[in-house]
């Protein structure tokens, strides 16, 4: 339960870690996504631009709009190789330094990867189910922090926003990832990916270096709605979920392994895991209007 970030110091900051900017193929300049989310209610944001060459490898620097109630964590979007599917791989790397350097010629997905991993940077696999990614992909790309288990812009692109279930492939073959929810906002036409999914970070203080930190250590949860304020384990069986008034509330795990609760407004849930057969588990909390939040899997050794 290390991992879980209820019962740790600091508040909740909500922030979205993968979008897009007039610097690759977004819609609005840096300064306008940042203006969009902290009007929005955000604290922090990273722009995560196509770090490839014909965008001419930009890495969006949002320092200026920064200020005290709201920061920006330098990021980008990076490629490289091939995925099974066909395509480039995609990963989001948030925290990287303004100058890291482009691609040599044939660098692959993995070597790369390790590069962002290097510079301290938080580095995911982008949009597992919207481009088919594999399990295959995921064992050759090697250790990187986390998963996106949604993405707000395969909503209306193919309808395959959601990637748990590769996700959950991969945590109960025993790799640890955390997971997250992210806009991916590009802002233009037939897209409505503002807004949709984002996380809360827990932080002592509104700093990319602490949010960085937070992210690295998994101190967050995701959400398309709903919110989680705790999630306590008491006496190894049992789990009690405080949160906004939720309909249902499952821990996830390994296989088909599940124990849910079902309600009306539920704001604070007991459930009983002594049956829970999984290495790991997760916490789903989905609202009335199907809005769901997730932890991050925890892991019962
Ligand atoms: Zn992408
Ligand atoms: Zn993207």
């Amino acid at each position: 339960m290390d991992k879980l970030p209820f019962a740790l110091p600091g508040r909740f900051l909500r922030g979205n870690i993968h979008g897009h900017s007039t610097l690759s193929d977004g819609g609005y300049t840096v300064e306008e996504v940042c203006r969009l989310y902290e009007q929005a209610g955000y604290d922090f944001i990273s722009v995560t631009d196509h770090f490839l060459p014909h965008y001419n490898f930009p890495m969006a620097d949002s320092r200026p709009c920064r200020n005290g109630s709201f920061t920006t964590l330098i990021g980008a979007e990076l490629h490289a190789g091939e995925i099974e599917m066909g395509g480039i791989w995609h990963l989001v790397g948030v925290g990287l330094p303004l100058d890291f350097a482009k691609p040599r010629e044939g660098e692959t997905i993995v070597e790369l990867a390790a590069r962002a991993l290097a510079t301290g940077a938080f580095v995911a696999a982008a949009h597992p189910a919207w481009y088919c990614l594999t399990e295959r992909d995921l064992e050759a790309l090697g250790p990187v922090d986390a998963i996106e288990i949604f993405n707000g812009v395969a909503i209306d692109h193919n309808d395959r926003a959601e990637s748990w279930h590769l996700a959950d492939t991969m945590l109960g073959r025993g790799h640890r990832y955390l997971t997250y929810a992210a806009d991916d906002f590009h802002g233009v036409k037939d897209r409505h990916d503002f807004l949709r999914g984002w996380v809360h970070v827990k932080a002592e203080e509104n700093r990319p270096e602490v949010i960085l930190a937070a992210l690295k250590a998994g101190h967050f949860y995701s959400s398309t709605g709903p919110q989680i304020m705790d999630v306590e384990v008491r006496a190894g069986d049992k789990i009690v979920v405080r949160c906004s008034p939720a309909d249902e509330i499952f821990v996830t795990g390994k296989g088909s392994s599940s124990v849910a609760a079902y309600g009306n407004g539920m704001i604070e849930t007991v459930l009983d895991i002594s049956k829970f057969r999984s290495p790991y588990g997760r916490i789903t909390v989905r609202d009335v209007h199907g809005e769901r939040a997730w932890t991050n899997p925890f892991w019962f050794d």
